[in-house]
């Protein structure tokens, strides 16, 4: 039986919403992302949990900070960014130090990267009695993996892609890092790519459209492979996660979800236009329409 869940998908594409959601149910637990989760120490960061230095966070670190694979899951994270967006400033938290010159080295990095999950998760499993684990890492490459092992079920969270580019800007206005979208471009074809053989394989493909419409039927679809039946009360029960790295909604989720659909009135024609004819990849495989 599946007792682990990884989610693909882009930033800004709404994986922490879905994994919150998933989290919700009381046998399930939400790791974060635990590409971070080897090298953030918790003493001066604030988990989403409101305290610093939460005690919770720092027994895990205490024990993932010792796994050799858990740092290379950093380090595999890290060049696989730097390859896709060299031109991206990187802050304290995402500085690595290996990037592969060569794709078998990069290959081995992910294989090894992919059982740091497996490791981290172990310590998980040692630490609390939660019967499911969710790691909202989003990094797709590793799912390409993982959908090969029979105890992890892979979800691929997908969002229009022009939601993603208006909500990536409004992100690094607001944390001061101003983010140009044509930056992303190779990041969203690379995701179309490996998306698509997904779908080709044994993943669960939620768009984040629907996921706003109609939360507790498409948890449920998912909750079906997992052996859980969620309530909708459990999504508004505010569980304490303890999220070190997550997007802000971590700190005070209610369940209340409204769709974020601004960049229909946010974005230019011109930016419409050049998003669809970057990533024509992205709005074919998920099918997702075009403006005309
Ligand atoms: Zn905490």
């Amino acid at each position: 039986m599946k007792n682990k869940v990884y989610i693909a998908g882009l930033p800004r594409g709404g994986t922490t919403l879905i994994s919150l959601l998933i989290g919700s149910h009381p046998e399930v637990m939400c790791m974060g992302e635990t590409i971070y989760l080897a090298r953030l120490n918790p003493k001066d960061r604030k988990c989403s949990c409101g305290k610093i230095g939460c005690e919770e966070c720092t027994k895990i670190y205490n024990q993932v900070n010792k796994l050799k694979n858990a740092h290379m899951l950093y380090e595999a994270y890290g060049a696989l960014d730097a390859i896709r967006e060299p031109e991206k400033i990187c802050g304290p938290d995402t500085i690595h130090s290996i990037v592969p010159q060569k794709a078998k080295g990069l290959k081995k990095l992910i294989t090894q990267g992919v059982e740091g999950i497996n490791d981290i998760s172990n310590v998980f499993k040692r630490t609390y009695n939660s019967n499911i684990f969710v790691d909202s890492s989003k990094e797709i490459r590793f799912a390409k993996l993982l959908i090969n092992d029979p105890s992890w079920l892979v979800v691929l969270i997908t969002r229009d892609l022009r939601g993603v580019a208006n909500s990536t800007v409004k992100a690094g206005i607001r944390k001061n890092v101003p983010r140009n979208i044509k930056e992303k471009f190779k990041t969203w074809n690379d995701f179309a790519n490996n998306g698509k053989y997904l779908l080709s394989k044994n993943v669960i493909h939620v768009k984040y459209e629907d996921l706003c419409i109609n939360p507790l039927y498409i948890i449920n679809e998912i909750g079906k492979e997992l052996g859980l039946v969620y309530k909708q009360e459990m999504f508004t029960e505010n569980k304490a996660h303890h999220l070190l790295v997550s997007n802000r909604m971590a700190n005070d989720f209610t369940g209340k979800i409204s769709m974020d659909n601004d960049w229909e009135t946010n974005l230019e024609d011109n930016e419409i236009y050049l998003i669809q004819n970057s990533v024509k990849n992205y709005f074919k495989y998920f099918n997702y329409s075009l403006k005309k």
